[in-house]
């Protein structure tokens, strides 16, 4: 199903034009507009998912091994040292567009910390009662 006014359904299908560097039947590939480093690339469903809870487990699963191949593809292509892959979900975790995406982000030698945060300290105690929240809630 594609959503109405979801700009990345119509980046996806081709209604809106974008710079692609992959597509098949279930998948579009595009650079971000606003990258985070040379070459930052986004995958899109061609079908809309709001984010990776309401995802298809089957396209999920083809999703990380083609993360993996554009990754590589971008060390050969682009010279980046590696990459990171990047999901956000939710507004509280940065998620702007409501439409399902992975981000491919070439980390180039000697280039900006782009993705990283400030450890934090846990004590053994704080870890287990956190775990088991969530082991309860699953
Ligand atoms: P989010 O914050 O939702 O994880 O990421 C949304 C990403 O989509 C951002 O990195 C933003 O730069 C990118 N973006 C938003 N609108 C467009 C667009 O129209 N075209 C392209 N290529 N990227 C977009
Ligand atoms: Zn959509």
């Amino acid at each position: 199903m594609k959503k109405e006014n979801c700009i990345f359904c119509k980046i996806a299908a081709g209604e809106i034009p974008s710079c692609t560097i992959y597509e098949d039947e279930e998948v579009r590939v595009i650079l971000d507009l606003g990258p985070a480093s040379k070459g930052h690339a986004l995958i899109l469903p061609k079908e809309h998912y709001d984010d990776v809870c309401s995802l298809d487990a089957k396209l999920a699963a083809k999703m990380l091994p083609l993360a993996a191949r554009i990754g590589e593809a971008m060390k050969k292509g682009l010279g980046c040292a590696g990459f990171n892959l990047v999901q956000n979900n939710g507004e509280a975790a940065g998620q702007t567009v409501f439409h399902f995406h992975i981000h491919i982000i070439p980390r180039y030698d000697g280039g900006p910390d782009i993705v990283s945060w400030t450890p934090g300290i846990s004590s053994a105690e704080d870890l287990a009662e956190t775990g088991e929240k969530i082991r309860n809630a699953m």
